[in-house]
């Protein structure tokens, strides 16, 4: 968006400095600014700077099209150190008070939201009517209502909503689907989707119900679900579901520990999975068809990626994952670019959908039908 105007600005601080180059350093500098100045560039401002946003922030000093121009925050002190780290000016940081005023902001496309899951829908909201896009983190909200709210907010501000679904720009990941698609694993039977870590602090905001929303499921086993769509390529028509909890202190009512859950396609294919905060060296999806299989192992966590399938390993390069994601999300934002699988927040509420029939599974025993 801003592309034009970087490109004038560098243009004329080059003709400032033309009597120190030579003439050729001076087409070599020309040509290097127009390079890097060719395509439009995604302003963005983070929202919420933990853990997530340090990470995203770090991976887009490499994009080529997405750059961290702005912060919002609680924290003044947070802001401050922002500001000299990634060279953030005054009048692009906002705190939750202020932020709304985004709106009189020209220099700030998006807001990538990564708060807790409990704050993405209301923070979601004020984004949209600040008239700015939206990157929201995944779980994209706590249940399926707030998803459809975010959606259609999104789209009555007519601003884009997409949620930080990472793997579906992964090379490795994609390469599956598209031998999926050609029809090389033939008739595709089976998945199997294990995402689990062991969590520590007990009173971080991910085993408070208020914030997270639930326990495992919300954050982690929802790679395994979303996984399961990906790699079968259909959605899933329902669903069972079985908790197990080994320390009920640490877990509390509504933070799941383990979850198991089984869906099933409408092509005959079934997933089996598994969701847990209490177990590492869980993260491998195996995808498996009539005439061939692939593995990935690990599976979704921040790479390399790497597994085998029948037709040989799959190792293809690693690129930083959320450096991918911001380009690749700056082309679908700026250019209307259609990703490989969908990254909107149509995609992010059939998830939701999904969780919330694997709640209700756990709860009745019974296997429930689904509709997303
Ligand atoms: P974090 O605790 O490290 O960061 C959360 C930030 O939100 C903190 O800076 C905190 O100060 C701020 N915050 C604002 N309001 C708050 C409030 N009322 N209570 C508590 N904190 C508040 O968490 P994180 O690991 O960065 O996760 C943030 C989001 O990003 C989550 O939705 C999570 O699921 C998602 N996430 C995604 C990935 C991925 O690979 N896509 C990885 C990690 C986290």
């Amino acid at each position: 968006m801003n592309s034009r105007r970087d490109f004038i600005q560098k243009i004329s601080f080059s003709a400032a400095a033309l009597p120190f180059l030579s003439l050729r350093g001076w087409a070599h500098e020309r040509e290097n600014m127009i390079m890097a100045t060719e395509e439009p560039v995604l302003r963005v401002a983070l929202m919420g700077l933990g853990g997530y946003a340090n990470r995203v922030a770090d991976a887009m000093k490499s994009s080529a099209r997405a750059r961290l121009v702005g912060v919002v925050s609680g924290t003044p002190a947070k802001i401050k150190d922002w500001q000299q780290r990634f060279n953030i000016p005054d009048k692009n940081c906002y705190n939750y008070e202020n932020f709304d005023s985004i709106r009189n902001n020209p220099d700030i496309d998006v807001v990538y939201v990564t708060t807790p899951n409990a704050l993405h829908h209301n923070n979601v909201l004020r984004a949209a009517a600040a008239g700015k896009h939206v990157i929201c983190e995944k779980p994209m909200a706590l249940n399926p209502k707030q998803g459809r709210e975010m959606i259609d907010a999104c789209k009555k501000a007519n601003v884009k909503l997409l949620v930080g679904y990472r793997m579906h720009f992964e090379s490795n990941t994609l390469e599956i689907i598209n031998r999926r698609t050609k029809g090389e694993l033939g008739k595709i039977l089976f998945f199997q989707g294990l995402s689990g870590f062991k969590i520590g602090d007990p009173t971080q905001w991910r085993l408070n119900k208020e914030l997270a929303g639930g326990g495992s499921l919300m954050d982690i086993g929802i790679y395994a679900i979303n996984a399961a769509r990906y790699m079968i390529g259909e959605e899933p028509v329902w669903v069972s579901a079985q908790e197990i909890k080994t320390d009920p202190v640490k877990f509390k009512q509504g933070v799941d520990e383990t979850i198991q859950f089984q869906l099933g396609f409408p092509g005959g294919a079934v997933a089996s999975c598994l969701s847990t905060y209490n177990m590492n060296n869980l993260d491998r999806f195996f995808l498996n068809g009539d005439k061939g299989f692939a593995e990935l192992m690990p599976a979704s966590g921040y790479g390399p990626i790497k597994g085998s399938s029948s037709s040989g390993p799959l190792d293809l390069p690693h690129r930083t994952h959320q450096t991918v994601q911001m380009d690749e999300m700056a082309g679908i934002i700026l250019d209307g670019k259609q990703p490989i699988v969908p990254v909107d927040g149509e995609e992010g509420l059939r998830d939701l959908k999904i969780i919330a029939a694997i709640y209700e599974a756990v709860k009745t025993g019974q296997r429930t039908d689904l509709k997303v």
